[in-house]
């Protein structure tokens, strides 16, 4: 997928970036953290141009050679190595680029190796990585990208200057999206639920797009539910924790749904109380290992406005037990 806009967002970390790079100083190595889909490799690709531009400029001039050789992804000195392509980018292969970095360059301006989802750098690339590191060329730039920067070796990590990145605000998505109109056409999906499931990534419009009915679906259960459904609350439960490779992604899903509500009717602190729930309720069941079924329903009658739940006196009873466990 490609954004056709220019980079939008991520404004105070630009501008630090381009204050460091007018003085000369940005740093041989980088960490860009944060969120997956919220547009840091755009970032890091946008100092690649910095840095490599013939004529200096921030961000590039987008005329000169390395301008158009960077965006056109063909120019020598720059490398985009995607990690998460491990047949691609193999231990050898990522080797062999590293030694080639010890002869010339073959532009003036220096070189630019930017590591996208470098969390998933296999454990012998990221020890030949190190080495590079230890030993800094002039006019040599690492970028290394990633949304689980904790799964990069420490030694790496000690390296590299870290700078964090947000998800980005309603209207930036609003705008990403409405100009991804080949990406978004003949989705049963209106642009602003788009930007509601982007849920501050518009990088993910591609699960996005997988999980449209899943979505439709989700909407008409969870106003049931917290119109007073509590059987539904209770079959719901025990159909989304049947597949427990799919539960984190649903998870995701149902959280990002109740903070939607949560926003529209801030005086119903139902919703509010769900999104809490949801974020314990992923912790308990993949970090303690509870029985998720058990879990969930406790969170959706939880949803369940409770003059409607006199008849299920057992349940609230269990819901009133994840309080105290859900801390
Ligand atoms: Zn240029």
């Amino acid at each position: 997928m490609t954004f056709k806009s220019s980079l939008i967002g991520h404004q105070p970390q630009r501008e630090s970036i381009r204050r460091l790079f007018e003085k000369g100083k940005f740093p041989s190595t980088v960490l860009f953290a944060g969120p997956a889909g919220i547009g840091k490799k755009l970032v890091a690709l946008e100092v690649a141009r910095s840095l490599l531009c013939e004529n200096g400029m921030f961000s590039g001039c987008g005329k000169c050679k390395a301008c158009r050789l960077v965006d056109a992804g063909n120019f020598p000195d720059f490398y985009l190595i995607e990690c998460a392509d491990r047949e691609r980018w193999n231990v050898e292969q990522i080797k062999e680029l590293l030694y080639s970095l010890n002869l010339t360059s073959c532009f003036s301006r220096g070189r630019v190796i930017v590591f996208n989802d470098a969390e998933f750098l296999h454990i012998a690339s990221a020890n030949a990585l190190l080495k590079s590191l230890e030993e800094p060329r002039a006019n040599t730039w690492f970028i290394l990208v990633s949304a689980n920067p904790s799964k990069l070796p420490p030694t790496v990590l000690s390296r590299s200057q870290t700078w964090f990145f947000n998800p980005l605000a309603h209207e930036e998505v609003q705008h990403i999206i409405a100009e991804l109109k080949d990406e978004i056409e003949g989705l049963p999906l209106s642009l602003d639920e788009l930007v509601v499931l982007a849920d501050g990534a518009p990088g993910s419009i591609t699960a996005i797009k997988d999980h449209s009915l899943e979505w439709m679906d989700l909407k008409v259960t969870m106003s049931a539910i917290h119109g007073g459904d509590a059987r539904r609350a209770v079959s719901f439960a025990s159909e989304i924790s049947k597949d427990k490779e799919d539960l984190r992604e649903r998870l995701t899903l149902l959280r990002i749904y109740a903070r939607h509500r949560m926003y529209e009717t801030p005086q119903d602190s139902l919703w509010a109380l769900c999104v809490t729930n949801l974020i314990a309720a992923e912790r308990l069941i993949f970090e303690r290992n509870l029985n998720a079924q058990y879990v969930l329903s406790n969170v959706l009658l939880n949803l369940v406005s409770s003059a409607d739940l006199n008849s299920f006196t057992t349940l609230t009873n269990s819901a009133k037990l994840l309080e105290r466990i859900v801390v």
